[in-house]
């Protein structure tokens, strides 16, 4: 087990931010994952668990524990029967899609979306534009607790998927995803590859805009209820939040170095000459966060929510706590 130390999150999250990590782990699977969690709970260390580092915003503070980052290098996967397959919790989303789409199993509609299968199952990733969400093929998952060692299993039921959430998705509960099991449906690979090479080609502009962001910082809804905006009547249902962020200029908002990307919205931490983000104080990101919020607010009626987690000194925090200073 190697323990690299006096780390820095701007190469292990796409924000590419400049903030500390005390401690900072590789693992590739379920045992290294224990010894991981052994380590950190017989040093008194708090643990956080990345994968690819594409959902989170970390603190100027840095982080004051172990960061466990789980990846599985080799992108493979178990059939269980003709629809059904097991995926290692650390691998590649888009490996996974393209494995599969080979073998005529489609799961091409999140192909375009970075980071670890375990991650998205944890966030009920998707596509807002389509409506479709990966809990929807998500029969189970193998989980472990980082802090007592113990395995379990959960069903989908039991996982509560909701927009861009699930019951794990909540600060610091230290279960890790080691597998998850798919029903997916079948087709000829011929079709699943066309459908693969489609959705990339749509995705390819989308996360090229995404360079130095976390995708949406919010979650992307349409707008619930008829506005009027000067002249103009907005239905509900016809109108996401980053076109009501556009509509208010907030895309052209720049606060040191924080600003939303003119076509998707995201939010971006301008890099320096030296490729990260070191200028962009806490401050700035909350100053941007509460304009955008207030503002869609006083004008929509709309309380945005957001889709990105921040990382504390000892661990997630949630957004009440980094917009009111509190960690
Ligand atoms: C350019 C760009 C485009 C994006 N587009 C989309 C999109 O279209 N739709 C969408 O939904 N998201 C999108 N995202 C957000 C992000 O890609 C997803 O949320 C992704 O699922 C995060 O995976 P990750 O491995 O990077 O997770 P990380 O950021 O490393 O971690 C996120 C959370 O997941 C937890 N976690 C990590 N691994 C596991 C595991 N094995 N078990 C349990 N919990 C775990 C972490 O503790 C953390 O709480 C986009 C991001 C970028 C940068």
């Amino acid at each position: 087990m190697i323990i690299h130390e006096r780390m820095s999150f701007h190469k292990i999250t796409t924000f590419r931010r400049e903030a500390p990590i005390n401690q900072l782990l590789y693992v590739r699977n379920s045992r290294e994952l224990g010894k991981g969690g052994e380590y950190a709970y017989k040093k008194g260390l708090p643990v956080l668990l990345l994968g690819d580092g594409s959902n989170v915003l970390p603190t100027k503070i840095g982080f004051n524990g172990l960061v466990v980052i789980y990846k599985t290098p080799k992108c493979t996967f178990e059939p269980l029967s003709d629809n059904i397959v097991r995926i290692p919790g650390g691998q590649s989303l888009r490996a996974t899609t393209l494995s599969l789409a080979r073998c005529g199993m489609d799961l091409t509609t999140f192909s375009g979306i970075p980071g670890t299968i375990g991650a998205a199952v944890h966030n009920n990733s998707g596509r807002t534009a389509l409506g479709r969400n990966i809990g929807e093929c998500v029969k189970e998952v193998s989980t472990l607790d980082i802090r007592t060692g113990k395995t379990h299993s959960m069903t989908n039921e039991e996982l509560v998927f909701r927009n861009r959430s699930t019951v794990l998705k909540e600060p610091n509960n230290g279960t890790v995803i080691t597998s998850v099991t798919l029903e997916l449906p079948r087709m000829s690979s011929k079709k699943t590859m066309n459908f693969y090479k489609t959705v990339f080609r749509e995705r390819y502009k989308k996360n090229r805009e995404g360079v130095f962001t976390a995708g949406s910082a919010w979650i992307n809804d349409t707008l619930s209820r008829v506005c009027n905006f000067g002249e103009e009547t907005i239905e509900g249902g016809s109108i996401q939040t980053r076109d009501l962020i556009k509509k208010l200029g907030l895309d052209k908002i720049d606060i040191n170095g924080a600003h939303l990307t003119r076509k998707y919205c995201f939010l971006r931490l301008e890099p320096d000459s030296s490729g990260k983000n070191t200028r962009t104080s806490d401050d700035d990101i909350r100053a941007l966060m509460n304009l955008v919020g207030g503002r869609l607010k006083d004008e929509f009626g709309v309380d945005p929510v957001l889709e990105i987690e921040i990382i504390g000194p000892n661990g997630m925090i949630s957004s009440e706590d980094f917009l009111s200073k509190n960690y």
